[in-house]
C-alpha cells in the first residue's frame, strides 16, 4: 500500500500488453490514493484511446512533464504480487518481449481483459453539474442504453473529440470507464434467502398460509426451522419452486434476500492410488529427505528427480507437499497438458482434497477465474495446473515440481516463447523454494545441468510396486515388409501378440504416432500428390467425412476422384495413420473392442477423461492412438505395449529429433507391466541400430544420454551453446528470401557493432515446411556460448 499522505502527489508507473518495453508514468488522482496498489490493472489514456494496463509500481517522484491521470481501476485487488511483478520483469528480459506482454501471459485468458473499454454512467451524476452540449448527449445515450464501449457511443453521438469528452467526464467522476468483461470471466453471484427475524408470524397465519399458500408455506418453515441462511437454488430443487416463491415472500416482508459471491468449481475426480499413503521405499526415503531438507533450511534449492515409470515420483512429491504445508508454505505442480493425465490431478485431489485449485485449458474461463481467484486469495495452498500455472498467483511458493519436465507442453509457441521449466526455476529461486523436476527421460539440458552441479540429481531405480520393467523386442521392418512384400500396419509377431493379450483378457495399447487415415495420396501414374494450396505439406486423407485436410493450417478439400494431374483413377492412398491403423485392427481382431485415441477423437471438453476412464474400467482391449497414449498413465492390465511406428521421428531435421524419439519409446513402454504381470513391448522400426532405439530398448538412459550429450558437444549444440531462432515470413517468395538476406547482414553487422564475436549465424534458409498458410517461411538460427550474447542480438535486431 501506499505509505504516502493526502497531501503528497502520487504517480503511478503502468506497462501496457504491446511490444514496447517501457512503462508510462501517470498522476494518481485523489480519490484512488486510498486505494490504487502496485499489481493493479488501470484505464489510462494513451493518445486518443484509453488502454488497460498494469500497474508495476507507485513513486512520489515523476520524470515527465504535465502527466496525465490514471482514468480508473477496473477491480478491486491487485492483480500481481510483487513477486510475480518482479518474476515477469524476468521473463520480458529473458524472452526479449515486453513487460506488459509477460504480465499479460501471466494472467488466466478467461480474465486477460482486452483493451476494449466501455462506460458506465455513475450514479448521482445527473444531480447538477453543468456539462457541454457534447457531454450532455453522452450522458443521455448512457442513461438510455446502459453502459457502452467507444465505437457504440460514437455511433450514438458522432466520433469527433469523443475520446477527450469522455476523459473530461471520468475526470469529474461522471462516469467510470471498466474493462469489458468477456465470456465467463466475471465473478458469479448465488442468492441466498433467510428468514426476517421479527416479521416472524403467530401460528394462526401460519395455517392459513398452508391452506392458501401451502408451497410458500413450505418453503417458509424450512427455512424457519433451519434458522440460518440457505442457497435459494437449493431449497427450489427440495421444493419443486422457483425464483417467484422469493418475491411472494419477500413482498410480504417474511424473508430477506442477499447475492452471494460463489465459485465455480471444475468437477474432479479423486483418484484411490492418491488415497493410500505410502511407505517410502529406500530410495524414496533418501530423496524425500533431500527435498525436506533444503525445505525446512528455506534454501533455494533444484532437484532432478530421475526415477523410471513406475517409480513411485508421485508418492515422493505428495509426501514433499505435505511437508511444505506444515511450513505455512504452498506448493505448485506442473504436469504436462493436465487434461491428459486425469489421474495425476486425481491423485494430488485424494491427498489433499479442497486444498487445490486446478488451471488448465479445459477449463471453462469462469471456472479457470475462480480457481484463480482461489489461489491468490490464500484459499488453497496447491495449485495443480499446466504451463501457464507456473504464474499461478499462490502468495508464499515453498515447492514447485515440474513433472515429466522433459515434456514439449511446457514450450509456449507464441510470444512470450518461454519455457515453464526454467520460469520455474526463476521463481524457485526469487522465492527461496525448492524445484523439483521429474522425469523418467529427464531432458538432456536438466541431465546436462545435474552434471554441472546446477542442480542435484535424485534416483529411483527401481519400481515401487513388485512390478519390474517390461522386456522390450524389436521388430526389423526392413525384413519383414520384404518377406510379406507389402505395406503392412502390424508385423505377424506384433499381430500374434495381441491376439493371445486379447484371448486371455488383458489390455493392449497400440502407439501409432500420426492421426488420420492416410498421410499421402499419390497418383501411381505421374507421381503428383494431393498438397495443400497454402502449405507446402501433403494432405491426409481423413475417412470420416471422406476429406482431405491439412494438418497446418486445418484446410479441407473433399477427397479427389482422379489425378489433379493427368486425371487418372484410382488414386493410391500411402502411410498409416490412426484411422487405418484402428480399420486394420477392426478386421483382424473382430471380437476385440477398439478405441482410438488422438486429437481427432479427443477434441470435446474432457475427451481424453472419457476414452481413459472407460479404458481403466476394462471396457476396451485394445487402444491405438497417438503420444498421447505415453503419458503418465497408469493401468495395471496393461500387458503388451506396441509400437507400430517409431522411427518417423528420426527423420526430422530437428537436432532434438533422437532426443524425441528416445523419450517416447522410453514413456509409452513404460506403460506396460505395471500390475502383477510382466509387460512386453514391441517395437517395429526400421532403424533398429539408431542408438534412440537400442538405448530405449534397453532402458539405458545413461547410455543414451552419453551418446547424445558428445554429439551436441561436437556440433556446438544445446546445451554447449544457447541457440535462438529467428523466423522471417512473407506471402511472396522473393520477398521473404530477401527480408531473410536483409535480415542475415543486419545480423552480421549488428555482431560487429555490438563486438559480439563468438555468435555463430546458421542460415539463412528455408524452413523445413516452406510454405503454411500462405506463408513463405525461413530460418536464420544463433548459437552462441553466452546468453547474454544472444539476448542482446536478438533485442537489437527484432
Ligand atoms: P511414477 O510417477 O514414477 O511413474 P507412480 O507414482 O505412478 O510412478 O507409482 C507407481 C505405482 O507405485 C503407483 O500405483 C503408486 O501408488 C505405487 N507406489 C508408489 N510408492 C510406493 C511405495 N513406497 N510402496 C508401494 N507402492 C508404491
Ligand atoms: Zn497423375
Ligand atoms: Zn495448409
Amino acid at each position: 500500500m501506499c505509505p504516502l499522505s493526502k497531501s503528497e502527489t502520487l504517480y503511478a508507473e503502468v506497462v501496457l500488453p504491446l511490444p514496447v518495453d517501457r512503462t508510462f508514468t501517470y498522476r494518481v488522482p485523489e480519490e484512488l490514493r486510498g486505494k490504487v496498489e502496485a499489481g493493479m490493472r488501470a484505464a489510462v489514456p494513451v493518445v486518443k484511446r484509453i488502454e488497460t494496463g498494469y500497474i508495476t509500481c507507485l513513486t512520489p517522484h515523476c520524470a515527465i512533464e504535465a502527466p496525465k491521470d490514471l482514468l480508473s481501476l477496473p477491480d478491486e485487488e491487485a492483480v500481481f504480487s510483487p513477486a510475480l511483478l518482479k518474476l515477469c520483469r524476468w521473463v520480458a528480459d529473458y524472452y526479449c518481449c515486453s513487460w506488459g506482454e509477460a504480465l499479460q501471459c501471466a494472467v488466466p485468458a478467461g480474465i486477460r481483459l482486452g483493451t476494449k473499454m466501455r462506460y458506465r454512467l455513475l450514479d448521482g451524476a445527473l444531480e447538477g453539474g453543468r456539462y457541454s452540449e457534447r457531454q450532455k448527449r453522452i450522458i443521455a445515450a448512457l442513461y438510455k442504453h446502459g453502459p457502452l464501449p467507444q465505437g457504440r457511443l460514437a455511433r450514438e453521438v458522432g466520433g469527433k473529440t469523443l475520446a477527450s469528452t469522455l476523459q473530461a467526464l471520468l475526470r469529474r467522476g461522471v462516469i467510470s470507464a471498466e474493462a469489458m468483461p468477456r465470456e465467463g470471466a466475471h465473478v458469479r453471484t448465488e442468492t441466498y434467502v433467510s428468514v426476517v427475524e421479527d416479521a416472524v408470524p403467530d401460528a394462526e397465519f401460519l395455517a392459513a398460509m398452508q391452506r392458501r399458500a401451502p408451497k410458500q408455506a413450505a418453503f417458509y418453515l424450512d427455512l424457519l426451522h433451519t434458522n440460518e441462511a440457505q442457497a435459494a437454488a437449493a431449497l427450489h430443487a427440495k421444493h419443486g419452486t422457483n425464483a417467484s416463491i422469493v418475491r411472494a415472500l419477500e413482498s410480504k416482508g417474511l424473508i430477506a434476500r442477499d447475492e452471494r459471491e460463489c465459485y465455480r468449481r471444475p468437477e474432479l475426480a479423486a483418484d484411490p492410488k492418491g488415497a493410500e499413503k505410502h511407505q517410502l521405499n529406500a530410495e524414496q526415503q533418501a530423496a524425500h529427505d533431500a527435498i525436506t531438507g533444503a525445505l525446512e533450511a528455506r534454501a533455494f534449492q533444484t532437484f532432478l528427480l530421475h526415477g523410471i515409470t513406475g517409480s513411485g515420483k508421485t508418492e515422493v512429491y505428495l509426501q514433499a507437499i505435505e511437508r511444505v504445508l506444515e511450513l505455512g508454505r504452498g506448493a505448485i505442480i506442473l504436469v504436462p497438458e493436465i487434461s491428459l493425465t486425469p489421474q495425476t490431478v486425481g491423485r494430488f485431489f485424494a491427498r489433499f482434497g479442497q486444498d487445490i485449485a486446478v488451471l488448465h485449458s479445459g477449463l471453462s474461463a469462469g471456472e479457470r477465474y475462480d480457481e484463480w481467484r482461489r489461489a491468490r486469495r490464500g484459499e488453497v495452498h496447491i495449485v495443480v495446473g499446466a504451463r501457464s500455472a507456473i504464474f499461478a498467483p499462490l502468495p508464499d511458493v515453498g515447492i514447485i515440481v515440474v513433472d515429466e519436465e522433459h515434456d514439449h507442453s511446457y514450450k509456449q509457441g507464441d510470444t512470450p516463447r518461454y519455457h515453464a521449466r526454467d520460469v520455474a526455476i526463476m521463481r524457485a529461486q526469487m522465492a527461496g523454494a525448492v524445484c523439483v523436476l521429474g522425469s523418467a527421460t529427464p531432458s538432456i539440458e536438466s541431465s546436462y545441468n545435474a552434471g554441472a552441479g546446477k542442480s542435484l540429481r535424485l534416483n529411483l531405480r527401481e519400481r515401487a510396486t513388485s512390478a519390474k520393467l517390461p522386456e522390450v523386442r524389436l521388430i526389423d521392418m526392413r525384413i519383414e515388409s520384404a518377406e510379406t512384400k507389402g505395406q503392412i500396419v502390424l508385423s505377424r509377431t506384433l499381430e500374434e501378440a495381441v491376439l493371445e493379450r486379447v484371448h486371455a483378457k488383458e489390455q493392449v495399447i497400440l502407439l501409432l504416432n500420426r492421426r488420420g487415415h492416410s498421410p499421402f495420396v499419390l497418383c501411381p501414374m505421374c507421381g503428383w500428390s494431393a498438397e495443400c494450396d497454402d502449405c507446402n505439406v501433403s494432405l491426409t486423407y481423413h475417412r470420416a467425412g471422406a476429406h482431405l485436410r491439412c494438418h497446418y493450417c486445418g484446410a479441407q478439400h473433399p477427397k479427389p476422384q482422379v489425378c489433379g494431374k493427368c486425371h487418372f483413377n484410382p488414386l493410391i492412398y500411402l502411410g498409416t495413420g490412426t484411422q487405418k491403423g484402428e480399420d486394420y485392427l477392426m478386421k483382424a481382431f473382430p471380437s476385440a473392442r477398439i478405441e482410438r485415441m488422438d486429437a481427432d477423437t479427443t477434441s470435446g471438453r474432457g475427451g481424453h477423461a472419457k476414452i481413459l476412464t472407460r479404458f481403466a474400467k476394462h471396457e476396451i482391449d485394445i487402444l491405438i492412438g497417438t503420444q498421447m497414449l505415453a503419458k503418465g498413465h497408469d493401468y495395471p492390465r496393461v500387458t503388451l505395449v506396441g509400437v507400430i511406428n517409431a522411427d518417423t521421428g528420426l527423420a526430422l531435421p530437428d537436432f532434438r529429433a533422437a532426443e524425441n524419439v528416445f523419450q517416447l519409446l522410453t514413456q509409452v513402454a513404460g506403460r506396460a507391466g505395471r500390475g502383477d504381470k510382466p509387460g512386453l513391448v514391441y517395437i517395429q522400426t526400421f532403424r533398429p541400430k539408431h542408438y534412440a532405439v537400442t538405448a530405449a530398448a534397453a532402458h539405458d538412459y545413461d547410455a543414451f544420454f552419453a551418446h547424445e550429450i558428445a554429439q551436441r558437444r561436437d556440433a556446438g549444440y544445446p546445451p554447449f551453446r544457447r541457440m535462438a531462432d529467428l523466423a522471417v515470413e512473407d506471402e511472396d517468395p522473393m520477398h521473404a528470401e530477401r527480408h531473410a538476406v536483409r535480415l542475415h547482414h543486419c545480423v552480421r553487422a549488428a555482431i560487429d557493432s555490438l563486438g559480439l564475436a563468438g555468435v555463430q549465424i546458421l542460415g539463412p534458409s528455408p524452413a523445413t515446411i516452406r510454405r503454411v498458410k500462405k506463408q513463405y517461411r525461413w530460418r536464420l538460427g544463433l548459437l552462441s556460448r553466452s546468453a547474454k550474447r544472444l539476448n542482446l542480438l536478438t533485442r537489437h535486431v527484432r
